[in-house]
């Protein structure tokens, strides 16, 4: 490969890679970015069970992250999308074999603005089927709603078509739990005894309000 191609460049400082290339690189898929820009992620792989649903969140929300989501979320940088599960997918893809990925919406009027579903896109690369069964009537941004305001989402979050068959073991998916509403939104409607449902976000920043008492919280690390 000749060192001006563009697939060299990290695609967050765009740096030469190979500057700071390892011997793994050379047996798995390159890492879109480089090494030093990695480093600014936090790995965590953390569990948290919110009302009977099992979370796992794969990075700490840190400024480095939350950089990254503003750039492909906000400045609907769509080539970014393969960074965010990069280092987890063999993990995953073990992990969640059999499971049918289902998103978190997004409000329909913010999809419409990006041109891409930001969620489904960052976790194509699990190569899992993914069925977008929900949709999300919301007209205000939920990052700009105060704590209490976020936990009424599950009015907004409805099936987008009653008629269309539901998977048996299914990974919501999203991009960063913040209260969790959202996934819980999604849950609510999918419990059923004969599912299997746990969830998977990117990053976890799960914010906790004084007097909130309606989630058990049990967290662990693995
Ligand atoms: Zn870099």
């Amino acid at each position: 490969m000749s060192s001006n191609h563009p697939n060299d460049e990290c695609l967050i400082c765009f740096n030469k890679k190979h500057y700071y290339a390892r011997l793994s690189e050379f047996f798995i898929p390159a890492d879109p970015i480089c090494n030093k820009c990695r480093e600014a992620f936090i790995k965590s792989r953390k569990l948290i069970e919110i009302s009977g649903l099992t979370v796992e969140s794969l990075y700490v929300y840190n400024e480095a992250i939350s950089q990254l989501f503003i750039q492909y979320k906000e400045l609907f940088d769509e080539a970014l999308a393969p960074i965010f599960l990069h280092q987890d997918i063999r993990y995953l893809r073990k992990k969640y074999r059999g499971f049918t990925l289902v998103p978190v919406p997004s409000r329909l009027a913010k999809v419409e603005e990006r041109g891409f579903d930001h969620v489904s896109l960052m976790f194509k690369s699990l190569r899992l089927p993914i069925v977008e069964l929900f949709a999300n009537s919301s007209l205000t941004d939920q990052k700009k709603q105060r704590f209490q305001e976020r936990q009424h989402i599950s009015e907004h979050i409805s099936f987008k078509d009653s008629t269309c068959a539901v998977p048996h073991n299914i990974l919501l998916i999203d991009d960063i739990m913040t209260t969790g509403a959202s996934l819980q939104a999604c849950y609510s409607l999918l419990k059923r005894s004969d599912r299997q449902i746990k969830a998977l976000t990117v990053a976890g920043q799960r914010q906790i309000s004084k007097g909130e008492n309606k989630y058990a919280r049990k967290s662990k690390m693995v």
